[in-house]
């Protein structure tokens, strides 16, 4: 590990912006910088190298006077913080927490270079688009500002631009909180998952939560045995079939909660499917109503079970005696650790006794509270720049740098703001789908409502 300091000196070339326009064009154009250099994270310690993103940030920032700081838990994997210092010490300070790695692609299924940042008819092109590279190139574009304004916050403003973020964070801010909380702490943080339009309303979703992880490996046993004569055998294929078909089978316990009520209110359904939907009875043969957004209300509403690798066998003549699957376990909050061994042996069955269920592994779901100054300046903001839009508090179903937060006590919300032809469901296409893309309407958008939300809240 090594962490080097600098301090970015001031330049007369970069002549701080003063008007919307002039920062949505700083964030246009380092989204594009950022998605060119194609931070893939494929999972391995030697991939994402985000230091390519890292020292594109630090460039960006250069001249603002910002003392930037990298740190490095593996070669490549960094991470920059900086800080704009506040001039009131008990003043809340604010952190923006942005990741710089993305997905890797499948480089057949879509229409334009995944990263070649094109601009075509307002919109950019390319992995980390929406996750998250146009949200944090916002971030660092609120942050040199602020700095550069003349008019300094009463509280911090940290902006930190994370690695790893897309394999666990292991190197990235689960990293940063426990090694360097001294150098990312914040009072109150925003981070992705954020701003989609939902409902006639249009109202945008801010993240307040989100589920937890408790992936299982399940290893089935059978009898191997000669390829030549499989009756009356025990093929460790064959009862893993039927574990995956009763895994799919599985309906679970359905929890109606606040969150899932408040998001239904947004939706403004009809009557009869606004009923089924706030109904545990009846919810699960209403998802196909929603189209799109019946997997959004699924996960939101039950812990899921989704088999992701699967393995047996090694020969053409060997009747394997053994298959493991791999599960992707999302728990929803209340959930305990108790609980998810409790649904897979009631989800198995008579099959338990020829399957293993192992790991223990129990990622905390997270909540943040919506009663928070913070919420307030957010709802405020956006209502104000959408003309009327209000703000759904959500449960984020997939993994955020925001749980690493929230387990510190710290409000952690999903923030952005997309404009308005957006919808959950090409949304949630996007992410981490082909063809990749936001529109500039939408980077404006956030640019601005999020230097609004950063200079009211910390002055
Ligand atoms: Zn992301």
């Amino acid at each position: 590990m090594t962490t080097t300091t600098t301090t970015a000196t001031t330049t007369t070339a970069g002549r701080t912006p003063t008007t919307e326009e002039e920062l949505a064009g700083q964030t246009v154009e380092l989204l594009q910088a950022l998605i060119r250099n194609a931070c893939v994270n494929d999972g391995t310690v030697g991939s994402g190298q985000e230091v390519r993103n890292a020292e594109t940030i630090a460039d960006f920032l250069d001249g603002a006077g910002l003392d930037l700081e990298r740190v490095e838990p593996q070669p490549g994997r960094t991470s920059l913080v900086t800080r704009v210092h506040g001039t009131a010490p008990d003043a809340p300070s604010l952190g923006l927490v942005g990741h710089t790695d993305v997905v890797p692609v499948e480089p057949d299924g879509w229409s334009r270079d995944p990263f070649g940042a094109e601009l075509v008819d307002g919109w950019v092109w390319g992995r980390g688009a929406i996750d998250m590279l146009g949200l944090t190139a916002a971030y660092a574009v609120v942050t040199r500002a602020l700095a550069t304004s003349g008019r300094p916050p009463r509280g911090d403003l940290l902006l930190a631009a994370v690695a790893d973020e897309e394999h666990g964070s292991v190197w990235g801010v689960d990293w940063l909180t426990t090694h360097r909380w001294d150098l990312v702490q914040a009072d109150h943080v925003l981070t992705e998952s954020g701003g989609v339009p939902v409902g006639p309303l249009g109202a945008r979703t801010l993240a307040v939560g989100e589920k937890g992880g408790a992936g299982r490996l399940l290893r089935v046993h059978g009898r191997p045995g000669h390829g030549s004569g499989p009756w009356g055998g025990r093929n460790a294929i064959v009862i893993a079939a039927e574990v995956v078909r009763r895994i799919a089978a599985a309906r679970g316990p359905v929890v109606v909660g606040d969150l899932w009520r408040r998001y239904v209110d947004a939706l403004a359904p009809e009557p009869d499917l606004r009923a089924a939907l706030l109904d545990p009875e009846r919810l699960d043969d209403a998802l196909p109503r929603l189209g799109a957004l019946g997997a959004v209300a699924h996960a939101t509403t039950h812990t899921t079970l989704a088999p992701t690798v699967i393995g047996a066998g090694s020969k053409p003549n060997v009747i394997p005696g053994l298959a493991e699957i791999t599960l992707d376990i999302r728990v929803l909050p209340g959930t305990r650790p108790g609980d998810v061994e409790a649904l897979l042996t009631e989800t198995l069955g008579d099959l338990t006794e020829h399957v293993d269920i192992v790991g223990d592994r129990f990622g905390e779901p997270s909540l943040s509270p919506t009663d928070t100054d913070l919420y307030r300046v957010i709802e405020r903001t956006v209502t104000a720049r959408t003309g009327g839009a209000p703000v759904v508090p959500t449960l984020g179903t997939g993994g955020t740098d925001g749980r690493f937060y929230r387990r510190r006590g710290v409000p952690a919300y999903g923030f952005g703001l997309l404009s308005a032809g957006w919808d959950p469901g090409t949304w949630r296409g996007l992410f981490h789908g082909n063809d990749e893309r936001v529109d500039v309407a939408s980077l404006e958008l956030t640019t601005a409502a999020l230097h609004d939300v950063v200079t009211t809240f910390l002055r």
